[in-house]
């Protein structure tokens, strides 16, 4: 066997490798069950969103407003499951704008650069309900 008959036997073995991991990631993904997160949770995300942001924008995008002038969630407000989508406590959790949460769904680089306002999305969550001078 010459050094390129095994770099090209490497490579395929590699391709196997990486569709089996996707089937796997798949199947766990069907396994996993998804979970809706309560109603209480919801209050409190939709709340954070209601006392922290300006103009009830989007805690992802900073730039749409998700929730009316009485601080209800619109009709583009959606929960996103930060995590894995059977992961759905307040901590694991954010309410963000419909466009936010598609791309936060299939677009690796997009969730990366979120990282940061998930956390102060989540300061501000616990201050809400653990405040610190208190
Ligand atoms: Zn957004």
């Amino acid at each position: 066997m010459s050094e390129d008959d095994v770099i090209t036997h490497l490579k395929r073995l590699e391709e196997k490798i990486d569709i089996g991991f996707a089937q796997i990631i798949d199947r766990i993904e069907a396994i996993e069950r998804r979970r809706n997160p309560t109603g209480e949770t919801r209050a409190q995300l939709v709340r954070t969103v209601r006392d922290f942001y300006r103009s009830y924008n989007c805690p992802c995008c900073e730039e749409v407003a998700i929730l009316d002038d009485r601080g209800s969630p619109l009709s583009i407000a959606q929960y996103d499951h930060w995590y894995s989508k059977s992961k759905s406590r307040p901590t694991e959790m954010w309410v963000v704008c419909q466009t936010c949460n598609l791309k936060l769904e299939s677009d690796s680089d997009f969730k990366h650069r979120s990282q940061t306002r998930f956390a102060s999305f989540q300061v501000r969550r616990d201050q809400l309900m653990q405040p610190l001078l208190k």
